[in-house]
């Protein structure tokens, strides 16, 4: 029996990204400018190329110039910072993302939000002119509708600590004034301490780790697990994909849970159109 809300993220994503796309057009009218995204890939894994090619669809229907270098496995080290360079220094480009420590991305065009400049302004409180990694900053707009914008009084519980999730996650959730405790495969008792979660996020990696027992009454669930796992049905093996909470049984406890597919992921990607076209006007001297 499901009673929690299904928090839609890929609706959310939907309506983001067409405020972005009118902001797009209102940018390039008044003052010439087209948000541009180049995205450097190097070799033919065919899951990257998937991945980029959404992010290329999707940042050209939100009208951004989007450029996509495509690099042999063997290019040197030295010939890949060479573009990235290049890049930097394009006035056209205002997003980078590479599959590389992302140090060598000027901070101004980091929209990823993974470049040490942007985490050490994230953790200091300095968001005006930082970028906030995708997933974590998407999440936080799904708390918010649920939650309102001031999280005083509320626990929160993050469960992994990794750079582009669980610890921004919790810078973010820190500054709106949730009280945060991060969890990891370290921790002891996780059910215990998830329990006192007013809001959970769970970026682990394991499917349908959380049960509705770990749940707190009322908690909000945000998801940000993607696991593929194997279903076989008469006698043929599917792969479907599923969060790190188990879904029906959280819905039965939670006030709301974002489902896998369709919550967190749509979310990430529309944030990354949303910082590219803030680096846009950053550039252009305009508010962000
Ligand atoms: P990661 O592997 O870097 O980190 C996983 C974290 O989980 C670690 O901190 C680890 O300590 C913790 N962990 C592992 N086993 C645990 C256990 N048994 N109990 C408690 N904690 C445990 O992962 P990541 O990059 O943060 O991604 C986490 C998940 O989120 C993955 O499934 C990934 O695919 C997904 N993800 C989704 C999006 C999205 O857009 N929806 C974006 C990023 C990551």
């Amino acid at each position: 029996m499901s009673t929690a809300k299904r928090i839609d993220g890929k609706a959310k994503a939907e309506q983001l990204a067409e405020s972005i796309t009118e902001q797009t057009a209102a940018l390039l009218s008044e003052h010439g400018i087209k948000p541009g995204l180049a995205v450097v890939i190097i070799g033919e894994d065919p899951a990257s190329q998937v991945y980029v090619r959404n992010k290329k669809r999707r940042a050209e229907s939100c009208g951004f110039y989007s450029v996509q270098h495509t690099l042999a496995e063997d290019t040197s080290q030295e010939d890949v910072l060479k573009l990235v360079d290049e890049l930097n220094n394009d006035d056209a480009i205002h997003g980078i993302l590479v599959q590389l420590p992302p140090q060598s991305i000027s901070p101004s065009k980091d929209v990823d939000g993974f470049h040490f400049v942007n985490i050490g302004k994230l953790t200091a409180g300095h968001t005006s002119d930082a970028f906030i990694p995708c997933t974590p900053a998407g999440c936080m707009l799904m708390i918010e509708d649920e939650l309102g914008k001031d999280l005083s009084g509320k626990t929160a519980v993050i469960i992994g600590r990794s750079n582009i999730v669980g610890k921004p996650m919790a810078s973010l959730l820190m500054q709106r004034n949730a009280t945060v405790t991060i969890t990891h495969s370290r921790t002891n008792d996780l059910p215990g301490v998830v329990k006192r979660a007013d809001i959970l996020v769970a970026a682990v990696g394991r499917p349908n780790m959380v049960k509705a027992d770990w749940i707190k009454p009322g908690a909000v669930i945000i998801d940000v697990g993607i696991n593929r796992v194997e279903k076989t049905i008469d006698g043929e093996t599917k792969y479907r994909l599923t969060g790190d909470v188990d879904y029906d049984d959280a819905s039965t406890v939670a006030s709301a849970v974002t489902p896998v597919p369709g919550g967190v992921g749509p979310m990430t990607i529309t944030m990354l159109m949303f910082n590219t076209l803030r680096s846009a006007r950053l550039a252009a001297g305009l508010e962000g």
